[in-house]
């Protein structure tokens, strides 16, 4: 089923096959239904500082750090970086929104896709460009004992952050991975495009409102619209990866 798809990205990378051992994935959007809660609580925070940031702008720069949103908007519209101060500041009211709002359910389909992931003993990794306890916390509550520290890319770990490719290198480096051997979930178009740069194989789900286009022009490898179509495929798409 995803063997075409498999063979291009083995060509672009002049590898021999690929070993599937773990997959890396992303936080908001994937794991968690939260990226509507995001939306509002940046256009929120951003419109009462006096910012222009429509709601739809957020899935633009979903994968983010927040503090690189923040000096991208400052650039904008103050045409200068922001200072740390208000960096941190800002960051806090928009985070403090955030935790105002109910909080985000598990994305349909991830827990089930990870109970295959453990039967098959393939090592699921977090990437994330987020940095909010919160939502940290709520994922060793909803996937309890699946997600171990060691194997955790947070907003601490980076530098740079997506769309930079530093946050799926590192991953592939705590996961002791060669490129063949995993797989990137993403349903960001930064978050895509820092996979792809990567060298890693990358399964765009499109849980938002952005059109496909945007994801496939970032560098999916593939494309799919959910988590429970990714649950369902799963087992094709392993074997294809595995051999
Ligand atoms: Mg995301």
């Amino acid at each position: 089923m995803f063997e075409k798809e498999r063979d291009l990205y083995l060509n672009r990378h002049g590898f021999e096959g690929m070993h599937l051992k773990a997959v890396l994935f992303d936080m908001d959007g994937v794991l968690f239904d939260s990226m509507k809660n995001h939306a509002e609580a940046w256009h929120k925070a951003m419109t009462s500082l006096g910012f222009d940031f429509p709601k739809a702008e957020a899935y633009m720069h979903e994968g983010r750090t927040g503090a690189g949103t923040i000096n991208l908007i400052s650039q904008r519209q103050w045409h200068r970086d922001a200072t740390e101060e208000e960096k941190e500041r800002i960051y806090k009211l928009k985070s403090d929104l955030f935790n105002a709002l109910p909080t985000a359910e598990p994305m349909p389909g991830a827990w089930e896709l990870l109970q295959q992931l453990k039967e098959d003993s393939i090592t699921p990794i977090l990437v994330t460009g987020s940095g909010q306890q919160s939502l940290l916390e709520r994922l060793n509550k909803h996937f309890p004992d699946t997600f171990h520290q060691e194997l955790m890319v947070t907003a601490y770990d980076v530098k740079y952050g997506k769309p930079n490719p530093e946050p799926y290198l590192i991953g592939q480096k705590k996961g002791k991975l060669e490129k063949y051997e995993g797989m990137v979930v993403e349903n960001a178009p930064l978050g895509v495009e820092a996979a792809s740069k990567a060298g890693l194989f990358t399964v765009a789900v499109n849980t938002g409102p952005l059109p496909d286009d945007v994801l496939w022009n970032a560098g999916a490898d593939v494309l799919l619209h959910s988590m429970t179509e990714l649950s369902e495929k799963w087992e094709a798409l392993r074997e294809c990866l595995q051999q």
